[in-house]
């Protein structure tokens, strides 16, 4: 397929390697990222649209990719799929889907989890909103750049998925740091604590699979000393858009909203400024030391 790629950074540049591996034509563009391996790069987004039969975008936030999504809509070719992969709020993918929708073209917001380990090995999951055609038309790309596209509904819906599973994972990593903390006051070995809660009801991602202990579970962040994984910045970014998209519905969401808080308060802090999410735990066990 020939392919347009707007926004080669963390995420973008490995996804976009992995097509060009898979026998694709991938023509990029960015502001200021090289060209990944096998990336002819553009002039700029409008020129790497040209031609393209998905420009695909990985780009920060709603508010820039509004502003591609109008370069680049008017130099793609008839029948073309934009396709979104950013994190952005819902309401600038439905905005997007809309404006593809006036000039005939297709739109797909599909925001991805894995992070940049998954981007690199082509395992990223895909939450996907659009309709039906343009879904099939993205299926082979996604099965390149991932593991598992799941078709979530209409436009906007991959991101309301996107926003709700960061929601939950946010506050589970919340409540496995203090849970932990609090075990530690309790004089309860942390290795025990795993044993008993990966394998019982309290059992989540955060405990499983990313337990924010050192030393405790698989191998995590919280074993390089909490280097990113998962900036805590980025966290918050996704908890503040499942905040601003619970305003707009008027949907009760008090524990996202705490979660929101206390990253605000956590990547503000000398602790949580350029670390892993999960070093929330350091946070909660400096409570009561002098
Ligand atoms: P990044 O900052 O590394 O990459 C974004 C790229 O977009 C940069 O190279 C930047 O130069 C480029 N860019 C910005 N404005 C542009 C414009 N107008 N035209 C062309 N290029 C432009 O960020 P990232 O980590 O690759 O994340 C990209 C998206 O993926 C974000 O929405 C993020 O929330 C999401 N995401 C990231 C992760 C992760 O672990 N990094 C995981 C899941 C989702």
């Amino acid at each position: 397929m020939k392919i347009g790629f707007i926004g080669l950074g963390n995420m973008g540049a490995p996804m976009a390697a992995n097509l060009v591996a898979a026998g694709h034509e991938v023509t990029g563009f960015d502001l200021a990222a090289p060209a990944p391996g096998g990336v002819s790069m553009a002039a700029s987004a409008a020129e790497a649209a040209k031609g393209a039969e998905v420009v695909i975008t990985m780009l920060p936030n709603g508010t820039i990719l509004r502003a591609v999504a109008e370069e680049v809509l008017p130099a793609m070719e008839p029948g073309a799929i934009l396709l979104d992969c950013s994190t952005v709020d819902v309401a600038s993918a439905r905005d997007a889907a809309a404006m593809a929708a006036e000039k005939g073209l297709g739109f797909l917001d599909a925001p991805v989890s894995g992070g940049v380990g998954g981007a690199a090995a082509g395992t990223l999951t895909f939450m996907v909103g659009g309709e039906d055609a343009a879904f099939a038309t993205a299926k082979p790309l996604f099965d390149v750049m991932g593991q598992k596209a799941v078709h979530c509904g209409p436009a906007g819906n991959g991101q309301a998925a996107k926003i709700c599973n960061n929601m939950i994972l946010g506050v589970t990593m919340i409540a496995t740091c203090e849970a932990f903390a609090l075990a530690d006051k309790l004089g309860l070995d942390r290795q025990a604590m795993f044993d008993v809660v990966s394998t019982s009801s309290g059992q989540s991602w955060s405990m499983n699979t990313y337990c924010p202990a050192p030393g405790v579970g698989p191998t995590s962040p919280a074993d390089n000393d909490y280097n990113p994984g998962f900036a805590a910045d980025l966290m918050l970014k996704d908890l503040r858009l499942s905040q601003s998209a619970a305003e707009a519905a008027d949907a009760d969401t008090p524990m996202g909203a705490l979660a929101s808080a206390l990253y605000a308060q956590f990547v503000e802090s000398e602790d949580g400024a350029g670390r892993d999410f999960s070093a929330m735990l350091p946070r909660f066990e400096k409570r009561g030391r002098s």
